[in-house]
């Protein structure tokens, strides 16, 4: 663990990055991406992108590999990380890197620093790689979807946190300032103290219980659920006051299951009164005591979260089911990497062949790679 080697970060040059850049984005539409391809994405002559892809393997930034039909290129996830590290840093977000503090089921976290030298807590999303849950459900979900890779999977689990965490926090709820995201990357405030996991012993467990309830209901009546609210991811600070993180899985209380996943915070934190402090009480929120008066789910929905990204992100998080899949025929991939492709071989011969198989993006728009790409090698 720990095992991410930035310091190679200040090595990587411009064009280095314009090729990890181009390999990103042609992992849009390609399992592996040839090197003509990464070639022309990057704008580099032929040759002198192959010693670049070489080296790139040789920090293992990169991986070659051998496909059905050709050979090519994949970002590790040590490249995909340099690539939001790079982006990070330069913006100052973030500045110098420290201790690896926890590993949770679909992330890794680091307390990092910025240029003043004030810590900050670092959460790299990995998703789409070792989740096993309703797997059935998501073959047949990303069968005829293109690349819903753990690059876009870990990135709007990514958006979505800093986009819950930002409106939660705007909103003087007890979460860590978000400070910044790129990618699969998040910059938030280190929140100084522990989970309530690693808590034996609280001075006033009934306030601590009812501050907890009320953190529901106001979360609820604000229009949206935690959904994961259990020891592992509320931490007491310094005053014994609450701090409540991890926000992949937050859903709105307009979901259909809102009420079973409602239920379940609030049973989580009872289960666990009982258990680790012998504590029970007949008060606790119910569904029904809910009164909105906020719209903090819309809000995210207008964030750059869209849609679509809610919905992919739902499936692979098991809070949804791929119910319209039928009507959605026209996603069926064309440039799959098993199918009929284009290229063959690793040439690219004429433009037209560029054109055809070049961005053609269902997912998100030209747009957004651009601006990563700009920011990358600018
Ligand atoms: P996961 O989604 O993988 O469960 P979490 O966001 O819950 O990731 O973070 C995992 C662990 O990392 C937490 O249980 C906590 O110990 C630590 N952690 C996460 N965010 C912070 C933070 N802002 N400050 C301090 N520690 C944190
Ligand atoms: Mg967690």
């Amino acid at each position: 663990m720990g095992k991410l080697n930035v310091s190679l970060l200040r090595y990587l040059t411009a064009e280095d990055f314009r090729v990890l850049t181009a390999i990103e984005m042609g992992m849009k539409n390609h399992e592996l991406v040839p090197a003509s391809l990464a070639a022309s994405i990057a704008n580099l002559q032929h040759g002198g992108v192959h010693k670049l892809l070489r080296d790139l393997c040789k920090h293992r930034l990169l991986s070659y590999e051998r496909g059905k039909k050709f050979d090519g290129y994949r970002l590790t996830n040590m490249g995909y990380d340099y690539l939001a590290l790079k982006t990070l840093s330069k913006r100052d977000s973030l500045n110098s890197f420290g201790n690896q503090i926890g590993v949770g089921k679909e992330s890794n976290i680091y307390i990092v620093a910025n240029s003043d030298g004030q810590e900050l807590c670092l959460k790299l999303h990995r998703l789409g790689r070792t989740c096993f849950r309703n797997i059935k459900d998501k073959r047949d979900y990303h069968k005829h979807r293109k690349t819903v890779s753990w690059l876009y999977l870990s990135r709007i689990s990514a958006t979505k946190e800093f986009a819950y965490m930002k409106a939660l926090y705007d909103r003087g709820f007890p979460v860590p300032k978000p400070i910044d995201f790129n990618r699969h990357c998040v910059v938030m405030e280190l929140v100084i103290g522990k989970p309530l996991t690693h808590i034996m012993e609280v001075e006033n467990i009934e306030t601590l219980y009812d501050e907890l309830m009320n953190l529901i209901v106001r979360f609820a009546d604000s229009g949206v659920i935690h959904g994961d609210f259990n020891e592992f991811n509320i931490m007491l600070n310094g005053g014994e006051r609450p701090v409540v993180i991890d926000f992949p899985q937050m859903v709105s209380i307009m979901h259909p299951n809102a009420e079973m996943y409602f239920n379940r915070d609030v049973s989580c934190v009872r289960e666990f009164f009982k258990k680790r402090f012998n504590y029970e009480s007949e008060l606790f929120p119910k569904f029904s005591d809910i009164e909105r008066y906020d719209n903090l789910d819309a809000d995210v929905a207008c964030s750059g979260f869209t849609k679509q990204m809610a919905k992919d992100l739902n499936i692979q998080l098991g809070l949804e089911n791929d119910d319209d899949e039928d009507e959605e025929g026209t996603n069926k991939d064309t440039t799959d990497f098993n199918q009929e492709s284009p290229i063959k071989g690793e040439q690219l011969d004429s433009e037209e062949d560029e054109k055809k198989f070049k961005y053609k993006l269902e997912l998100e728009s030209d747009e957004y790679l651009e601006e990563q790409a700009a920011e990358a090698i600018a």
